[in-house]
């Protein structure tokens, strides 16, 4: 087995790296036959043989609970630690106390801190946009902090009863409006964790040629955590930026100390020099703006839950999460597990009816995060042109007029007949 490595943050990706995969629950395994093949094909179409994956499968979720008792063994995690880059179907998430999401449990073990979703519309897709074709946006959520740190006492609990008390007691806090019955959360958002994602966010808006990096917060309300989170991502953009982006932040600052005319011009030269715009939106405003002028966003940097809600809200505007590619990654060791970011479908499972292209435009994105990125545009292009011919799963069939519905697995075929065929 050959595995991808990684020096001062730059992968190392072998000619035949090994990959894990989890098939997972529910459709996931209707989906991974059907995806394999399209991702072979297309390695294969764009390497001519000098390049393939050592695909090996690793159990997480029930079926790896029927084999070995375990929903997540720790043989997937040493497997994934190995070989830095997996991709995986949807798990179900066990029913029970005490035990963590399966997608959690990854997420927090390889401290993959960034979940990025590219949100971008194939025209044919059904969609509630008269312009859907507007959106094209690439979320980077923070995986790691915010209210989804886990960090929450149950009302009643001695924990909270402590809690509560030292709040009143030590802190003066009058605010909590009803202490006896309150359940307590912790929300940490630390310098650290933002700038390591908004840098992630600049990384790949510089690598991508895209123009502006949207920090989106509640710092309006949230002073310290959100507000931090704008304030520290900034800060990083002026300093280890400096010479490649221009923020709203410096733009704010030269209107009041020099007027708005320097300022304008300081934008528009930064613009025609190419320069990445760091910019900043309240997350409930985000909301309406991803919805009116979605042609304004390009690249947008979040807390770990606003970049939940604008996640399936973009997702939504383009076709539903049939079709939304996801992966979660740290950039600094190079770990990435990309996935299909729709659940297990159990009331289309074995039916032929799911959509594979969630987990095909996950593997596209791995595909370019190893750098095989001729690989990576033949797997997007071939779903181009099948939802242009409206040949396409039962999802889409029903809502698009003229549509020919093919079964998860000839969907699949189709693809690869097109990837080999160009
Ligand atoms: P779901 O995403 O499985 O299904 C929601 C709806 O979308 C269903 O009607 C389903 O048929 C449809 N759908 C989902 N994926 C589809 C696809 N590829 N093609 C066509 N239609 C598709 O959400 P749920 O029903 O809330 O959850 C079912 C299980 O999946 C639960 O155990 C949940 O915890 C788990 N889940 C896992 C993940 C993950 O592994 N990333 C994400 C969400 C939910």
């Amino acid at each position: 087995m050959t595995y991808i490595t990684i020096q001062n943050e730059t992968l190392l990706v072998p000619k035949q790296p090994t990959i894990p995969f989890i098939a997972g629950d529910g459709i996931g395994p209707e989906i991974w036959e059907a995806s394999q093949a399209v991702i072979d094909a297309a390695v294969a179409k764009a390497y001519q043989g000098e390049k393939t994956i050592q695909w090996r499968e690793v159990l997480a979720g029930e079926k790896a609970f029927k084999e070995t008792g375990a929903w997540l063994p720790k043989e997937t995690l040493a497997a994934i630690t190995e070989a830095k880059v997996a991709l995986k179907g949807p798990l179900t998430t066990p029913i029970g106390g005490g035990i963590r999401s399966l997608n959690v449990a990854l997420r927090q073990d390889l401290d993959l801190f960034a979940c990025v979703r590219p949100v971008r519309y194939f025209t044919g897709v059904p969609s509630p946009l008269k312009e859907p074709e507007k959106t094209d946006m690439v979320i980077f959520r923070e995986n790691t902090e915010d209210v989804y740190a886990g960090i929450e006492f149950e009302k009643d609990s001695p924990e909270v009863n402590q809690l509560i008390q030292m709040l009143q007691e030590q802190f003066a806090v009058k605010k909590i409006r009803f202490p006896k019955t309150s359940a307590i959360g912790i929300k940490p958002i630390s310098k650290e964790g933002s700038q390591r994602l908004v840098g992630a966010a600049i990384d790949y808006a510089l690598a991508n040629d895209r123009s502006t990096v949207t920090l989106v917060h509640k710092g309006n309300i949230m002073k310290f955590t959100e507000g931090g989170f704008k304030k520290w991502g900034y800060e990083l953009a002026e300093s280890a930026y400096a010479q490649q982006t221009f923020t709203m932040h410096n733009y704010h600052t030269l209107v009041a100390e020099k007027g708005q005319a320097v300022a304008d011009q300081a934008l528009a030269d930064a613009k025609v020099a190419g320069k990445i715009i760091i910019n900043d939106v309240i997350a409930d405003n985000m909301l309406q703006q991803i919805l009116l002028y979605p042609e304004k966003y390009d690249v947008i940097a979040t807390c770990n839950l606003n970049g939940d809600y604008i996640s399936d809200a973009l997702a939504a505007q383009v076709g539903g999460i049939g079709i939304a590619p996801g992966a979660n990654i740290n950039y600094q060791t190079g770990h990435a597990i990309f996935e299909a970011t729709h659940g297990t479908a159990p009331d289309i499972a074995g039916q032929g009816k799911a959509n594979p292209c969630s987990l095909l435009l996950s593997a596209s994105m791995m595909l370019a995060y190893l750098g095989w990125t001729k690989a990576a545009q033949l797997i997007e292009s071939a779903i181009e042109e099948a939802l242009t011919a409206k040949k396409v799963t039962a999802d889409f069939a029903h809502s698009m007029t003229d549509a020919t519905e093919v079964s998860t697995g000839e969907f699949g075929q189709l693809l690869t007949d097109i990837i080999t065929a160009q």
